[in-house]
């Protein structure tokens, strides 16, 4: 080795080991907003997985579907050292002190899954206006013409709008050519199954059980959904959701949900957490990998990445078997 390449590799080897030792000091805090949901378990693992490999700490706290908790949630983070946040926000408008607290302390944020609209936040979600055109266009292939009911999220997180503007998009022709009629819609508070199935029971008996279709907006809200339907034996109506929560896909495979948006947690919770260390250690948002410039419907510009959903129906189930996401053994039960 010459001079130079000597001088090189020594340069390079201080700063990984100045790297490590870094990352040994970071402390990442998750603040979840309503774990009983199935897949945040899988994002919460995958989070882990990222951080362990980094040589990073975790925390974390669950708001339980709490606005307020999650405020002290956060300060209790922060008071526990978190030297970076993931935040999955229960309410985009409640959350601004907890990113003033964060900012204050110089402590970078991930807007996880949910819009924080503040441009100190990276944003990492899923393209949630594709998910919600998915979603409608697998429920339209399957009733071309009918009342539809849409079951939206919760009026407190921006992907429910998000998911609901890409529905309409999709089915807007179809309404304009009189085939689609969209008879009722309800938020479903704290995207929690048990409203969702009481919001979709009142809307059968107000409209006489005439509903061809349900556009609901996860799986969660779909098995509230598909509950309401059974009720009155009418399961088997065409049903959106996403999430690949394994409930739904057995109700994929036995026809009595089309479709469920899958997005890969595993992937979402490893990027986070790695944009987590990175943001930490000191880089910045625009430098992180697949990094753009976003900005929001009422005009804030942040840094984000998306990453891409994918639409399971009965006919490619094989693409969640073939990812490890579920096996074919627990695909099969309740089929
Ligand atoms: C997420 C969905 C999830 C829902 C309820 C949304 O913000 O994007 O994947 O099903 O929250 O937890």
């Amino acid at each position: 080795m010459n001079k130079i390449a000597s001088v090189l590799a020594g340069a390079l080897m201080s700063a990984t080991a100045i790297n490590l030792a870094h990352a040994a000091d970071i402390v990442v805090g998750v603040s979840w907003s309503n774990f009983q949901e199935e897949r945040w378990k899988t994002d919460e693992a995958a989070i882990k997985g990222a951080l362990e490999a980094a040589g990073a700490k975790y925390i974390s706290a669950d708001a339980q579907s709490s606005s307020a908790k999650q405020l002290s949630d956060i300060e209790a983070l922060i008071a526990q050292g978190a030297t970076a946040l993931i935040i999955l926000a229960q309410d985009s408008q409640a959350i601004g002190p907890a990113i003033q607290a964060a900012a204050d302390e110089g402590i970078p944020v991930v807007g996880y899954d949910r819009l924080i609209e503040d441009p100190r936040a990276f944003y990492l979600t899923f393209d949630n206006v594709e998910v919600g055109r998915m979603q409608a266009a697998a429920v339209l292939a399957a009733a071309p013409e009918g009342n539809y009911v849409m079951i939206k999220g919760s009026p407190t997180d921006p992907n429910a709008d998000f998911l609901r503007g890409g529905q309409q998009e999709v089915l807007q022709p179809a309404i304009d050519a009189g085939k689609v009629k969209i008879v009722a819609e309800a938020y479903t508070d704290g995207w929690l199954p048990a409203n969702a199935q009481r919001n979709m029971e009142q809307i059968l008996t107000a409209n006489d059980n005439k509903v061809d279709a349900v556009v609901a907006s996860n799986d969660g809200t779909a098995g509230g959904v598909v509950a309401a339907l059974t009720a009155q034996g009418m399961e088997g109506i065409p049903v959106s959701g996403q999430d690949g929560d394994h409930a739904a896909l057995n109700r994929v495979a036995k026809g009595t949900q089309t479709v469920s948006v899958w997005k890969d947690a595993r992937e979402l919770g490893k990027t986070a957490g790695e944009i987590a260390v990175a943001l930490a250690g000191g880089t910045e948002m625009s430098a992180v990998e697949g990094a753009g410039s976003w900005t929001s419907p009422s005009g804030t510009e942040l840094t984000a990445r998306f990453l891409k959903p994918i639409p399971i129906t009965k006919d490619n189930l094989n693409v969640v078997v073939d990812a490890g996401w579920i096996t074919k053994d627990a695909l099969c039960q309740g089929v």
